[in-house]
């Protein structure tokens, strides 16, 4: 541990900031590598006369904090960390990391099903990091989730996640492409939730760098227009889902009213489109008849 003056640290801070980049991306830093966690640094202010503690030393945060801004490259890759809700999650460049408007898929399940305990069947196809069935698993220990994924890198990271954040054993996960390790439970899922790939082909050129260059594309294009995961999803659903068993999909911001159309013409019903944070059409979702 190195020992620095509050003073010296927040000019340094400051010196950082001026840089480029943004206030939570260097949160991340100073928490992952620095050891000054977000509530310890709100404090800091209050007694500038102290002093702090931290795990590596300023000219190598710098060091990292520029390969962020001149690079490009993801604060969580540097960091080997995503935090997601109250979840801390290891991510590299085999998942997708995952967003702060993604976090809201979790709350319309708790809004759909409340906050049920009895046993509940859920999937979630394509779980990257994990993120979103690990939320789901803590959230409703009573339900049995599984979660899928095309890659088992990914898989592995997910699996380690999921250890890493709970005792629970209500959460598997099985490698294939979205439906097909799901096999032994048709017709058994309460629940299906999915953030597929859904950027179309154009768009995916136009990317920014940090994302275009980093994250996996297996995780990020769905197709031409985009919408080729989803399509496919919605198609298999009604396979594997019970009778008004709910599908839950994250969608591009000018796909809802297309998924909505899909669902409906693949007999799904209670059809809704939900806005995320920003009043964009983020989530669209329904039930099997
Ligand atoms: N929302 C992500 C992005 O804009 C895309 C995620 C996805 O394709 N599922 O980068």
């Amino acid at each position: 541990m190195l020992s620095i003056s509050v003073k010296e640290f927040l000019f340094w801070k400051k010196k950082q900031l001026s840089k480029g980049g943004n206030i939570q991306s260097f949160a991340v830093l100073l928490d992952c590598i620095g050891g000054i966690p977000t509530s310890e640094l709100n404090l800091l202010k209050i007694n500038p006369e102290g002093k702090l503690y931290l795990k590596k030393n300023l000219d190598y945060l710098c060091s990292v904090w520029e390969d962020h801004l001149f690079n490009s490259t993801p604060i969580q890759h540097l960091c080997g960390i995503s935090f997601w809700r109250d979840l801390k999650l290891k991510v590299t460049n085999k998942v997708l990391i995952p967003r702060p408007e993604t976090e809201l898929i979790v709350e319309i399940v708790f809004k759909i099903f409340g906050e049920k305990s009895q046993k509940l069947f859920f999937a979630e196809l394509g779980t990257g990091s994990g993120a979103i069935a690990i939320a789901l698993a803590l959230a409703y220990p009573f339900w049995e989730g599984i979660a899928t994924d095309i890659d088992q890198d990914a898989l592995g990271i997910a699996i380690k996640n999921f250890k890493d954040s709970s005792e629970q054993s209500n959460l598997r996960f099985c490698c294939g492409h979205w439906w097909n390790p799901l096999e032994s439970f048709k017709g058994k899922l309460d629940l299906a939730i999915s953030n597929p790939p859904y950027i179309p082909r154009d768009t995916y050129e136009e990317l920014p760098e940090e994302v275009k260059n980093f994250e996996p594309k297996i995780a990020l294009l769905g197709g031409e227009d985009g919408l080729e995961h989803i399509r496919e999803i919605i198609q298999k659903a009604p396979l594997y889902l019970k009778k008004k068993g709910w599908l839950i999909l994250e969608n591009h911001f000018d796909q809802g009213e297309e998924v909505k159309k899909l669902l409906i013409k693949n007999y799904f019903t209670s059809v809704e489109i939900v806005k995320d944070l920003s009043g964009i059409g983020r989530f669209t979702i329904g039930r099997y008849k």
